[in-house]
């Protein structure tokens, strides 16, 4: 088995180069003068892809069908405006095979980031070489046996340690975020209605949301619900006390029902946030309203209910960090598991001088994953033994834990990965008419699109899960195990995957649009201002011409994490023999599978 894995990886890699050798070396020749008509027209270019061969010069003769738009390629630093009634002439040398975006560059209206078209130079041999080398690297992945590595204890560091114990920390971390989230909020209020010159939109989905999937995420995992002002006026008014530690906390403190006990809730509404999320991202006084409409629910919760089950059990975010938290090379434990038996405080679940965990997790009783640790660092002030420890890790060591895995993560997992595909499609495609039925421009085009979303997150992409879980299980001859089980247990899987596909997903997104945080700092609600000087920052602003290979890097990161946790986790339920060899071959041509999808995407 192991000859014939190895055969296999050579071969894809020398396909791999042979196609990629082919694809670059073709860029060389000389080429045609080629001329387009293009029209852009709110939100798409028309035609939306333009297909050329590599060593053409394109001239684009651009006519607008409305108002004044921009246009500009990625990563070329060509760009022109479009006025209406006139026609703008530029010329695009296609020298290397590829896919170069051309987006609009001039505001426009709501979907204005959104609106990009597809300049394809052939022979386009991205998506061949990017699933030649998926195909090795989920073969190689699978057949790599996982080492055990030291895990240093960051708190040991006097510090690290002084700091983590200092009651002050946290609210020193969200004074500015709340800062920050007051003016978002009156931006959305009271502002432009135009998403991107508005601090609200801009400054959610393009700095926060690239700064959370790009930095904190893969690093800290939950790092953010240490710092996230949503929660803290809630908590400050239940506990009585904004920095100081009060023994009689003021709220209600009832216990949460035990049949919304799991994260099901969060599911619901991430599912609602994801399902809308064009409307969402590109309004600044529906950005405003959400975010408001959490900091009240989070409040309501904090004065009724115990601890911060807001975050533990309904935040939509708190889901998506919780599972891929998993994946963060830092995990927060008890030190000596031997200390805590003798224990007899328990005080990083009961409290004692600092506060109980707020997720009701347990260091001291075996807390073996990341997902519902907030890092607040209660149970590390609370630990009279000071045998709490902040631990640098390998990346996703928790998926090797097989304890606990649950159907309401595992359905997270599923659904952000749907999700990561659909929005690919919606936001960086050239499809105009996906676009504008996921705006909720009309009610029978926006039921379309929500069947077509909840058909693929809920139903095909589970579906074919369940069929690899079986199929899986056929060639391991192991008809005992439950196929329910193989079913939640490959989902976790799927996490490194899904977050590598995030991260593409979010640096095709937040990059060309990045020029618009220095603009809105300077003009945060669209009346004119100039407060740094930095209100007329261009697009470009922003080198783009190496963000498919950083693409292309993500996914295959990706899918060798996905790959040697399918491997850990095929083997926990069929053992190390032949049988679980076959068993990881669906489930590893399944990621592969996927891999390719979001390349065909993203390269195609
Ligand atoms: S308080 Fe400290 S020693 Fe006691 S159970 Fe918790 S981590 Fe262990
Ligand atoms: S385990 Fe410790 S750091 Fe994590 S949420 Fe609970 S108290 Fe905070």
């Amino acid at each position: 088995m192991r000859r014939l894995l190895a055969l296999l990886a050579v071969g894809a890699l020398a396909g791999g180069v042979v196609l990629l050798l082919a694809g670059v070396g073709a860029g060389a020749r000389a080429g045609r003068e080629v001329e387009v008509r293009l029209f852009a027209g709110r939100y798409e270019f028309s035609p939306p892809r333009v297909s050329v061969q590599a060593g053409d010069r394109v001239t684009f003769r651009i006519r607008s069908r409305d108002v004044t738009h921009g246009f500009a390629v990625e990563g070329t630093g060509i760009e022109t405006t479009v006025l209406p009634g006139r026609e703008a002439r530029v010329t695009v040398p296609a020298g290397r095979p590829g896919k170069l975006r051309y987006r609009c560059s001039v505001i426009c209206g709501p979907l204005h980031p959104f609106m990009v078209g597809e300049l394809v130079v052939e022979p386009n041999r991205w998506p061949l070489w990017g699933g030649a080398l998926m195909v090795l690297v989920g073969f190689l992945a699978g057949a790599g046996a996982a080492r055990t590595t030291p895990r240093p204890d960051l708190a040991r560091w006097r510090p690290v340690r002084w700091l983590l114990r200092r009651r002050a920390l946290q609210f020193a971390l969200i004074a500015p975020n709340l800062a920050f989230f007051t003016v978002i909020i009156l931006a959305g209020l009271v502002g432009t209605a135009t998403g991107a010159t508005n601090f609200s939109t801009i400054f959610v989905w393009i700095a926060w949301w690239g700064l959370l999937v790009l930095v904190l995420i893969p690093l800290g995992g939950r790092l953010w619900c240490a710092m996230c002002p949503i929660p803290a006026p809630g908590e400050w008014l239940a506990r009585g006390a904004i920095v100081r530690h009060r023994a009689r906390p003021l709220g209600l403190g009832l216990a949460w029902p035990r049949r919304l006990q799991n994260l099901w809730p969060a599911f619901g509404a991430l599912l609602l946030l994801v399902l809308f999320g064009l409307v969402v991202t590109t309004r600044p006084l529906v950005t405003s309203l959400m975010l408001l409409g959490f900091a009240v629910v989070a409040l309501g919760t904090h004065l009724v209910f115990e601890r911060r089950v807001f975050c533990r059990y309904l935040c939509p975010v708190g889901g998506l960090l919780g599972v891929y938290s998993m994946l963060a090379p830092l995990e927060l434990r008890a030190g000596d598991l031997a200390v805590c038996r003798e224990c007899r405080t328990k005080a990083c679940f009961r409290g004692g001088d600092a506060y109980p965990c707020p997720t009701f997790q347990f260091p001291g009783g075996g807390m073996t994953r990341n997902t519902y640790c907030l890092l607040c660092t209660e149970c590390l002030k609370a630990c009279p033994y000071d045998n709490v420890a902040l631990r640098v890790r390998p990346f996703g060591a928790d998926l090797a834990v097989a304890r606990g895995r649950r159907a309401d993560e595992a359905w997270l997992a599923l659904l952000l990965v749907g999700t990561a595909l659909a929005h690919s499609v919606i936001k960086l495609g050239p499809w105009g008419f996906i676009k504008s039925w996921a705006n909720l421009e009309a009610a029978v085009p926006f039921l379309s699109y929500t069947g077509l979303f909840l058909g693929t997150v809920l139903g095909g992409l589970p579906a074919l899960s369940l069929g690899v879980a079986w199929l899986s299980r056929t060639l391991a001859g192991a008809r005992e195990v439950p196929l329910r089980r193989l079913f939640v247990d490959y989902a976790y899987a799927l996490l490194p995957l899904g977050l590598g596909a995030w991260m593409a997903f979010t640096l095709a997104v937040v990059a060309p649009n990045l020029s618009y945080v220095p603009r809105v700092l300077s003009d945060p609600f669209g009346w004119g201002w100039d407060l740094f000087g930095t209100r007329a920052t261009t697009f470009a602003w922003m080198p783009l011409a190496a963000l498919p290979w950083v693409e292309l890097a993500l996914l295959l990161a990706g899918l060798w994490g996905s790959v040697r946790a399918a491997r850990t986790i095929v083997g926990q339920a069929f053992g190390d023999g032949a049988g679980a060899r076959r068993g990881l071959l669906p489930l590893a041509g399944f990621l592969v599978a996927i891999a390719w999808a979001f390349a065909v995407l993203y390269f195609g």
